[in-house]
């Protein structure tokens, strides 16, 4: 499809949930591979193929593309059980999946225990970020304290066992530090997660060498990142972020590709913006409005139900993201959602609490608690949009709109959903 490159990667732009799965089911009806590069089981994709509707939380959204080669980099931190739940659920509802799916033997094995710690750590009134309670932060800290479980360790029982008995000695203190008991239930799960060992190597590869080698062939990839650029652990909202490189630079570190392999960078922005769990969100709505666009846009997690706060679109973090991730395109989600509201906001930078106004998104994560955006008023349409394929199907206010967004943005967009159906999409000629 034009707009991608050989190798594409698909980042979210704002908070995450900004309707990635619904791009990269679009993009990769034109690829051979898609690699997930980070993230874990807290990510939920929602894509609506005909009238059915697929929640993907670890396996890539191409999946639903028959004959796609579907990858798990080494940045992903893999729940087992749940990837095996989901790979059935998949098979159960028709796809055919007979050697479509691979996992880096260097990604990490998220493990019951890693859920445990991850409630404890969010029942705790000091500890809490907002988490999905999925194990995900756990999982990383163990990765990142060289603790960790990877695939390739499955191949090996003594060492596994080795490993998963000195990490479950760290965890019971851990427990008992944060008031927990160590649950008796454990022992249990984790037996049910080693015996899906077997399994998991039958589908284990380098991908790294895996993607170079099918590039070289000619074909062509997509690496899609989950959650977005301002839950990034280095670039977003620290703490309130996730515990991984979301923006397009995880791509090559957490597939094990060269970052000189990458071509194309597709930033996928909400037409408004939304957020989940703690943390500052700058262009916020009033609660009526929230709770209004909220239902039109349906904003509810995917993989928890949590109400999204919603706000107008932040200009200042969409130049940020189109910066961090050196963006060579945007795809705009969900502008019918804005259908029928008669005037529109976009925050086009920051005021500070000393009265000066700045562009860039501020590293401080407290003070953009007291910012205060500066808004510029653009007029609504009040027309739907959902039929729309050609930007010229569009009503000129809505156009005007998408203009403005891409002129404060600094990338051009090259793709606008109008809806949560794969036709509903506008190439951008
Ligand atoms: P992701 O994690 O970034 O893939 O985002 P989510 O799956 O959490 O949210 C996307 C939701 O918005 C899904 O229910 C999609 O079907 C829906 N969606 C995606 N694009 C559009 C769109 O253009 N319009 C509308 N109304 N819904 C959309």
């Amino acid at each position: 499809m034009s707009g991608t490159g050989k190798c594409t990667v698909v980042v979210g732009c704002q908070w995450g949930d900004e309707g990635k799965g619904k791009i990269v089911d679009v993009l990769a009806e034109g690829v051979d591979v898609v690699a997930r590069y980070q993230g874990g089981a807290n990510a939920g994709h929602t894509v609506h193929v005909g009238d059915d509707e697929f929640i993907l939380h670890q396996i890539p959204s191409g999946i639903l593309h028959p004959g796609k080669r579907c990858l798990l980099g080494n940045g992903v931190v893999l729940d087992v059980q749940q990837f095996f739940d989901e790979y059935d659920a998949l098979i159960a509802r028709g796809l055919v999946l007979d050697g479509r799916v691979g996992v880096s033997r260097r990604a990490h094995v998220l493990l019951p225990y890693h859920r445990f710690l991850d409630r404890a750590a969010e029942s705790s009134a000091v500890e809490k970020i907002g988490t999905t309670g999925r194990g995900i932060g756990p999982a990383y800290e163990d990765k990142a304290g060289r603790r960790g479980v990877r695939v390739a360790d499955f191949g090996n029982p003594t060492r596994l066992i080795q490993r998963v008995g000195a990490a479950m000695e760290r965890v019971c203190l851990r427990l008992h530090e944060l008031g927990h008991g160590a649950d008796a239930e454990l022992d249990g799960q984790m037996d049910q997660a080693l015996a899906l060992g077997e399994r998991l190597l039958s589908l284990a590869t380098d991908t790294g060498p895996e993607i170079s080698r099918a590039l070289e062939a000619g074909k062509r990839v997509l690496l899609e990142g989950a959650q977005g650029t301002a839950l990034d652990l280095d670039h977003g909202t620290y703490p309130f972020v996730t515990s991984s490189n979301t923006t397009a630079a995880g791509a090559a570190t957490g597939t094990g590709i060269g970052p000189t392999a990458i071509d194309a960078v597709v930033g996928v922005v909400k037409a408004y913006t939304t957020r989940v769990g703690e943390g500052p969100l700058p262009t916020g709505f009033e609660p009526e409005m929230d709770e209004h666009v909220r239902r039109l846009g349906g904003e509810f997690g995917a993989t928890t139900g949590r109400p999204r706060r919603c706000g107008w679109f932040d200009s200042v973090l969409s130049r940020f993201a189109a910066q961090v991730n050196g963006l060579t395109g945007v795809a705009v989600t969900k502008l019918d959602v804005l259908d029928t509201l008669p005037e529109l906001q976009i925050a086009t930078g920051y005021r500070l609490a000393d009265g000066s106004v700045v562009q860039d998104f501020p590293a401080d994560t407290w003070a953009l608690d007291s910012v205060e955006p500066v808004y510029e008023t653009a007029p609504g349409w009040c027309e739907p949009t959902g039929d729309a394929r050609r930007m010229s199907d569009l009503p000129i206010n809505a156009r005007r709109y998408l203009d403005r967004l891409e002129e404060l943005t600094g990338a051009p967009v090259q793709w606008v959903s109008v809806g949560t159906k794969r036709a509903q999409i506008i190439p951008v000629a």
